[in-house]
């Protein structure tokens, strides 16, 4: 069996070149018309893998995904929501007092159950969906996996406290996601608040609000006495408007696990959010490497339900194993179609394994070698360093250095040490890690190692732009 590198391009919906660079990668020099055998086809996808978002290479994975949705099949959906922001600035209260307004729980006796996300309708009957996991960790970790759940990030900023560390993650994070931001000034019943002081620090970050002729919506709110509550879910929904949701309801489940447990009396529980299509109870459905019959569907009040269409949170029962969040969800047509899928998954996912294990990701030279050959004309970094002076300096300078052909993102830029959510973020955005006159912590080193992420150390600027506007012209395109 053969394929070309051009067809395994595009059932894995990557570029040609892509695939191109992988091969050099593996010592092998391929044109986009190459045949490639089962052994290195595979390979490749293993490589590929962890890579890219939905990977439908092998045969066995063949039409997964199913055809694609006709526009007139289209029905607006509800936006999933992540709060993110500083520690104590007040994401959980927000999170548990949003869940409050929700007119249904209230009916229902205000009884909620925590499965990690939950849905709120003020009385408008447009609800909005929360993923419970406050943060940018599990939000980046999730993109990390090919999983892009977030249509919006509420950013909370404690009006007393203003614009944090913690903030600018959050700010980064969203960004390089691609995921509109609506900030709420939180804790304005405090005597201390100044809210015009968190808009005017926004401001340092490219967070421009409407008072200052941007476009982002901010609310000024207080989680813990309740106030404009409605007006901040009123915020969301015009995002929401502007971003023009939709999503097929009459076809096949596909969605994503946001929690999975196994429960001592229910079995496996995993909650999923449904991205188009409607899962019912009895459908067959695949989870990553798990698969089952839909035994039950619970909603966030732990209601059973007979289905649960897009947007909307369920727990599941009846998966044969624990899948793990940001695993894709699909429903099959057969229990062999399901067995074959995932058994092919957990052999795909040890192969995988060893290559990682044997240390086969490049190293930033290579990657810049095969860049040579794709159309990439911008390399994203994470820029850590001891001082702000320093950081300004070097974010200046980086702006410099960018040519029209290729230039330098800074996806975040922030003092201190390398951490863990600086190099999910770097694995999420497959980008290079820049520290100046700092260290990465021991977990974060870990962490880099095991995703292939590269840090680099500096301690003079000039060697850092150098270094970087190197790399910059070995991503310059030949000319043809
Ligand atoms: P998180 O770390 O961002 O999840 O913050 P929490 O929700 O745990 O809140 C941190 C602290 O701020 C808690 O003591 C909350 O009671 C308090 N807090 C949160 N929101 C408000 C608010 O709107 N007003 C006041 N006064 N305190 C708040």
């Amino acid at each position: 069996e053969t394929i070309t590198v051009q067809d395994l391009a595009a059932r894995m919906a990557v570029r040609g070149a892509e695939v191109v660079k992988v091969l050099m990668k593996n010592g092998i020099l391929a044109t986009i018309n190459q045949m490639l055998d089962a052994d290195t086809a595979e390979l490749v996808v293993a490589e590929f893998g962890h890579k890219v978002k939905r990977v439908s290479e092998a045969d066995v994975e063949e039409g997964l995904e199913g055809a694609e949705d006709a526009p007139e099949s289209l029905v607006p959906r509800p936006p999933i929501v992540t709060v993110m922001g500083h520690v104590d600035h007040g994401k959980t209260s927000l999170l548990d007092a949003l869940r409050a307004t929700d007119v249904a729980a209230k009916e229902a006796g205000g009884i909620t159950q925590h499965i990690g996300a939950y849905q709120v309708d003020i009385g408008s009957g447009r609800p909005v969906t929360f993923i419970d996991t406050p943060g940018h960790a599990a939000f980046t970790a999730m993109r990390a996996r090919g999983a892009s759940v977030t249509d919006i990030v509420i950013l909370v900023v404690a009006a007393d406290d203003g614009v944090m560390p913690q903030t600018i993650e959050a700010i980064s994070h969203a960004k390089a996601a691609k995921v509109p931001i609506v900030v709420a000034i939180n804790k304005i019943d405090k005597p201390d608040a100044n809210p015009e002081r968190v808009k005017q620090e926004l401001l340092n970050h490219d967070v421009v609000l409407e008072d200052y002729g941007g476009d982002v919506l901010g609310v000024p709110v207080s989680a813990t006495k309740r106030i404009n509550l409605d007006k901040l879910i009123e915020a969301v929904q015009l995002q929401a408007e502007l971003l023009d949701l939709k999503a097929n309801p009459n076809r096949e489940a596909h969605g994503t696990i946001i929690e999975a447990k196994l429960d001592r009396g229910r079995g496996v529980v995993a909650t999923v959010l449904v991205q188009r299509g409607t899962l019912r109870v009895g459908d067959i459905v695949v989870a990553g490497s798990q698969w089952g019959r839909v035994r039950a569907l619970l909603n966030d009040r732990g209601q059973s339900v007979e289905e649960a269409g897009p947007a909307m949170p369920v727990e599941i029962l009846g998966l044969d194993g624990v899948p793990e969040p940001g695993d894709l969800l699909v429903a099959v047509e057969s229990e062999k179609r399901a067995r074959e899928i995932t058994e092919y998954r957990q052999r795909k996912r040890r192969d995988q394994a060893q290559v990682v294990a044997t240390g086969a990701r490049g190293s930033l030279e290579e990657m810049f070698s095969q860049l040579r050959s794709g159309e990439t004309g911008e390399l994203p970094v994470v820029v850590k360093s001891d001082v702000h002076g320093s950081l300004e300096a070097i974010t200046a300078g980086l702006e410099k250095i960018s040519t029209e052909e290729v230039k330098v993102r800074v996806l975040h830029g922030g003092v201190g040490a390398i951490t863990e959510s600086d190099v999910t973020l770097a694995a999420a955005s497959k980008a290079v890690i820049l520290g100046f006159n700092v260290r990465a912590n021991a977990q974060a080193r870990e962490m880099a190692k095991r995703d292939g992420v590269e840090i680099r150390y500096y301690s003079i600027i000039y060697e850092l732009l150098d270094e970087v506007k190197g790399m910059l012209s070995g991503m310059l395109k030949p000319e043809a």
